[in-house]
């Protein structure tokens, strides 16, 4: 297949320009798009082999349920039931905007688009692009993010050429996208609020709307192997992952930054194409080795911009072992570091513990 690139100008952005992409996701093929959060890889959520169309493009595991586009509030009683009163207290909060809502399924949403489950993951997005290919389409739009599976999300169209090219039907490029992480997952279905993914939208900001709501223990793991199963299927897996070895290392940044560098040291002695991830303030500390940066320390939106594009630097040079400086936990820097771990597939350092350096 194809893959048609249309390129558009945000500044200038007209309802015709969609027609064609509309056109293709009414046939059921596949569009990716731009949103404010990532690269989404969209088809009819209402139609279930589009659906299997999208699993089959990213190559991901068909119990990871996708998330369902919207444009109009008026679309939640079509594909959910009994909304409880927080949904539409989030939706007049945070839509469109980069949230994301799990509420129970109506019978019209096929078990495809949701992985199997009876409930429905569903988010308005603000940016103009997704929003108006929404409404020119006139569906409903199933977009897991536009990577293949496992891979980084995608925040630029470039990406999703490297990982989809001849998989997909078009892909509309909208330039770099604004926030680079993906949604804030709420399950509403529970007893409490639960966040089943961290975003940009924090869970003090989810508080100051719903005060119980919490996050789901698996959301806050540290361990490769502890028994916490995530609620939400997609966090489950191994992902964000760049294709060398990444280890992240904890600790306060003097001890870090020494630990990443004799690690990164002893690797690249032993022959491997090894790199760093750190940040501007540290940059300059690691001289003889490959260095990228994702930005300041203080600037956790910038870094959360960054880091997919540079984990996938670090696949275009090669490197077969990396070695990252953890980030502040407040605010986005959950966010940040929950990709970050995932990416690493858990594989955590404590800097300051020598007894724990990695000899092999
Ligand atoms: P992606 O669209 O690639 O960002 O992935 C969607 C994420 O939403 C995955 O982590 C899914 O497991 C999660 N998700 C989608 N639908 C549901 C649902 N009904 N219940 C729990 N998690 C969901
Ligand atoms: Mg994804």
């Amino acid at each position: 297949m194809d893959t048609g690139m249309v390129l558009l100008d945000r500044n200038n952005l007209k309802e015709e320009q969609f027609e064609k992409a509309a056109e293709l996701l009414r046939n059921g093929e596949l569009v990716a798009f731009p949103t404010e959060t990532v690269y989404g890889l969209g088809g009819n959520a209402l139609d279930p082999g589009a659906s299997a169309k999208i699993y089959a493009a990213k190559g991901r595991p068909s119990d990871n349920p996708l998330i369902v586009h919207i444009c109009d509030t008026d679309a939640l009683p079509v594909l959910a039931k009994n909304i409880p009163e927080s949904a539409w207290k989030l939706a007049d909060r945070f839509w469109p905007g980069p949230m994301t809502m799990i509420l129970e399924k109506q019978d019209i949403v096929p078990k495809e688009t949701t992985g199997g489950l009876n409930t429905i993951a569903i988010r308005m997005p603000s940016d103009p692009i997704a929003a108006m290919l929404i409404k020119v389409s006139g569906l409903y739009i199933a977009a897991p993010s536009a990577n293949a599976s496992g891979r980084p999300s995608t925040t630029k169209a470039s990406h999703v050429y490297e990982d989809l090219n001849g998989r997909i039907a078009m892909i509309l490029d909208g330039g770099s996208v604004q926030i680079g992480l993906e949604s804030t997952i709420i399950d509403l279905t529970g007893e409490k609020p639960l966040i089943l993914r961290p975003g940009y939208i924090t869970l003090e900001d989810v508080r100051e709307i719903l005060p119980d709501a919490e996050y789901d223990p698996a959301v806050l793991r540290r361990e490769r192997n502890d028994n916490i199963v995530a609620k939400a299927p997609g966090m489950k897996y191994r992902h964000y992952a760049p294709k060398g070895q990444l280890t992240i290392f904890e600790g306060n940044l003097e001890d870090v930054v020494n630990a990443v560098y004799r690690e990164a040291v002893l690797k690249q002695k032993q022959g491997f194409k090894t790199a760093v991830l750190a940040s501007e303030e540290t940059k300059d500390r690691y001289p003889g080795l490959t260095v990228l940066s994702v930005g300041n320390r203080e600037d956790e939106e910038g870094i959360a911009a960054c880091l997919f594009d540079t984990l996938r630097e670090f696949d275009h040079m090669g490197a077969e072992f990396i070695f990252g400086e953890c980030f502040r936990t407040d605010g986005v820097g959950q966010a940040v570091m929950n990709r970050l771990l995932k990416a690493a597939g858990y594989r955590i350092e404590s800097a300051g513990d020598k007894s724990r350096s990695l000899k092999k």
